[in-house]
């Protein structure tokens, strides 16, 4: 194998624009706008509002997870954090429990940081951190204390894509696998399933933002994902004409280079027991999942998460 290369957050923190990126994202708390949601609160003392976090972030759990893609879970897992809350209220929300309630345990710096390493003492392939739209300053605060510490894995940005600009240019450099979860392409959608009618628009831009960063994914020698856009669409029942579109935003607008994992494992959760949302009240089908695969390949996509490690 190769000499591995310097994570780009060394570079930014030997060169003193971490320490200022820090200190700018902090300040952003005292009126937020961390997300897209422009919430206008003071988090810093503890204020509240969409996400339900303040000053401190919360983590659900965090461990060596064998989950992920191959490219990213390995043979030694990915290193997974979990944050708890979330800045959508997606009403067939899949970590319902993490998302919507008060699950884990709230984590300052020092601790985050000390997460990271215990991950990397573990093996892990990569620090990946999974819903960090909401504590973005969060996480960029505590960095620095992982870098004393040691780290020196890749980073993952593990997103729904209801991510600010701002938030993003805060991660260049930073984040090597942007990992976003597109989900819905037309307002009324995600109106109706994510209680956010901006989200297509603003999931747009953030996917067009994180591939100027990052560029198409690319991996090592031995399979491992080391830079690029992951991105990941989980097919919905009876909404395949979303699907399409989005394959099609995908080749046309971002790159038919575009690495993407069309994920099968939808299955009713969060609020869809309910009769109002009993259109997607059920799993999708191995036809929808084959219709799915048909539109991204007719769109022009060809990379898709089938790759195989070397060791399989
Ligand atoms: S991060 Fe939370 S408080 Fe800040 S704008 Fe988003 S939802 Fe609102």
């Amino acid at each position: 194998m190769g000499k591995k290369q310097t994570p780009g957050y060394i570079r930014l923190y030997k060169s003193g624009e971490l320490a200022k990126r820090v200190e700018l994202a902090l300040q952003g708390l005292t009126k937020c706008r961390v997300c897209p949601w422009n919430c206008d609160v003071n988090r810093l003392e503890g204020e509240t509002k969409v996400c339900r976090t303040g000053r401190y972030a919360r983590v659900a759990s965090y461990f060596a997870h064998f989950g992920e893609e191959d490219c990213l879970r390995g043979w030694r897992g990915s290193g997974t954090i979990f944050f708890s809350w979330c800045n959508l209220r997606c009403v067939f929300c899949q970590n319902y429990d993490i998302s919507q309630e008060e699950a884990g345990i709230e984590a300052g710096p020092r601790r985050l940081a000390g997460m990271m390493l215990e991950l990397q003492e573990q093996g892990c392939h990569n620090i990946n951190w999974v819903t960090p739209e909401h504590v973005v300053p969060q996480i960029l605060e505590a960095l620095p204390l992982a870098i004393e510490g040691g780290l020196r894995l890749p980073i993952v940005y593990n997103t729904s894509a209801f991510d600010s600009m701002e938030s993003l240019h805060l991660m260049e450099g930073i984040v090597d696998i942007y990992m976003p979860d597109f989900k819905y392409w037309t307002k009324d959608k995600a109106k109706r399933f994510l209680k956010m009618p901006r989200y297509p628009e603003v999931a747009k831009a953030a996917l067009k933002e994180m591939f100027r960063q990052v560029g198409d994914l690319s991996f090592d020698a031995n399979g491992l994902a080391t830079r690029g856009v992951l991105v990941r669409h989980l097919v919905m029942p009876g909404e395949l004409e979303e699907t399409r579109q989005i394959m099609q935003f995908l080749a046309k607008e971002i790159s038919p280079d575009t690495y993407v994992n069309i994920m099968g494992q939808y299955y009713p959760s969060g609020k869809v027991s309910s009769e109002k949302y009993e259109q997607i009240n059920r799993r999708v089908t191995s036809r929808e999942m084959e219709t799915a695969y048909l539109f991204a390949q007719l769109a022009g996509l060809h990379r898709f998460d089938e790759r195989k490690l070397l060791w399989n």
